[in-house]
Formats: C-alpha cells, structure tokens, sequence
C-alpha cells in the first residue's frame, strides 16, 4: 500500500522545508485514505491518523511555469490510539488547483507532541526548567534549549548554597566541594560554553544544530545525575538496608528457658 510507511518525526517544525518524491493522485485521494503515523499530540504514542472528514485546501499563490500553484492543505486525523483530532497542514507545489501536492515544502501537525523528561529526584524548579529544555529541543527551538541547560547548570551551584560569581566559578566550586568528578565538572562547562553565546546575545554565531543541543542536553542530565540522582538512589537504598536490619533485630524472639510455666505467678 502506497504510503503507509511514512512517519512524520514530531521534532520537525513547520518552518523548516521538508523534501517529498512522493506524488498524490487524485481522485479519491487513495494514499490519505489508508491513513499515516506520527506521534500523536494528545497521547504521545506513535499512531496511525487516519483522514477524518474533507480536507480543505487553500491557494496561496499561482507559480509561473505551467500554472502550476502553491497550494497549503489542512486535514483532520483522528488518532487510532487516543481518538484526538490533530490537523495536518502541508504546504508546497500543485500542477494546477485541483491537482495533489508533488513537492512538500513543509508539513505540520498541531498539536505537534512535545517531548519532555521526568527527572526524578532533582529539585522541582530545576526538574521543571530541565524538562522545559527538553522540550524546546524535541520542536526544534535548540537555541531555547540550550540556554535553559546552561540556567540548569547555574541552578544546580545555587541549590548548593554555591554563591559564588559567575557560572565558571560555580561550576569548579561544585567540583572543589566533591560534589561533581572532574569529568562532569568539564561536562558542565561544555553546557556553559554551548549557553554563553545565546545569554549574552552573541546571537550572530551559527545557529545550533539537533545533534549539538541533544548533546548539551546529555551532559547537562549528567550533572542532575551525579549531583542529585545518584547520592538519592544510594540514600534510598542504604535506608533499605537499614530498615531491613531494624526489622531483622525486631523479629528475634526472646529467650524462653525451657520448663518454666507461663503460669509461674501463681
Ligand atoms: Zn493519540
């Protein structure tokens, strides 16, 4: 079936291109009919969407050679999994008006789903900002993300009671106290040194790309680990020991000497 294989990955943003080969036929429209998948904005899960009802199509502009036009496209899709409904808008190149798209400048869904982390054991104002950071870079705003992986940084100093001046100075603080090992205290730089462009707006310098901020987004993760993860889970885990100890302790019976009646008050 034509088609059915195509997903669109939810960290695409409307305003960057996207090349298609693939060509639709009209009529009938056979292609949308047997439905496609993306990750689904209102459950998260990566569903089939199957075409609900008419789609409505605008024309935005008539091209020069062979009347071709551009044309923008809004359809309803139904969720498989959860029954939302999303719209799917595609803009890009017809042969003529009533013709389907063949060239897909750019595609979207809305609600577009939005990835964020669950950062267990990390304070909850950083936990927040973290998770935001996240989701910036899964919709394509790594700039966004990044900035806040270097707030996240500085935060983690403060929760501290690391005062100091300066993000740098924080960080080698977080290190001098034994809080960090050397290579996360370097990890942290790296997030401050990806950040520093964007907080004081040297915003000239080459936008980042995904696989630079989900690399920031790394190592910052790697900094909540050590400074808070990790010393959580072995605190939790010591407490079990302990608990288990207590409990132990409690269950030993008493000494009971042997033909001594119960009774022996009478
Ligand atoms: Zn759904």
């Amino acid at each position: 079936m034509i088609g059915t294989d195509r997903t669109w990955l939810p960290d695409k943003p409307f305003c960057q291109p996207r090349k298609s080969l693939q060509s639709r036929n009209h009529p009938g429209y056979a292609f949308d009919m047997a439905g496609t998948s993306t990750t689904c904005g209102w459950c998260g899960r990566l569903a089939n969407m199957a075409l609900h009802g008419d789609f409505t199509v605008t024309v935005s502009a008539a091209l020069k050679s062979g009347g071709a036009v551009r044309k923008t496209e809004h359809e309803a899709r139904r969720c498989d999994h959860c029954g939302g409904l999303s719209i799917l808008r595609r803009s890009g190149n017809a042969r003529d008006v009533n013709s389907s798209l063949y060239y897909v400048e750019s595609e979207a869904w809305f609600p577009q789903h939005v990835e964020g982390r669950d950062f267990g054991d990390v304070p909850e104002p950083i936990a927040s900002v973290a998770s935001e950071a996240c989701r910036c870079a899964s919709i394509g705003a790594y700039r966004g993300a990044v900035a806040l992986a270097r707030a996240v940084v500085e935060a983690t100093a403060k929760a501290k009671g690391i005062t100091v001046n300066g993000i740098a100075s924080k960080i080698n603080e977080l290190h001098a106290r034994g809080l960090i090992r050397e290579h996360v205290k370097d990890a942290a730089h790296e997030v401050r040194f990806g950040g520093n462009e964007i907080a004081h707006g040297d915003l000239a310098q080459e936008s980042l790309d995904k696989d630079e901020a989900e690399e920031i987004l790394l190592l910052m993760s790697e900094i909540l680990q050590e400074v808070f993860q990790s010393p959580a889970r072995v605190q939790r885990q010591r407490q079990k020991r302990l608990d288990r100890k207590a409990a132990k302790a409690a269950e030993v019976p008493s000494p009971t000497k042997p033909g001594v009646s119960s009774k022996s008050e009478d």
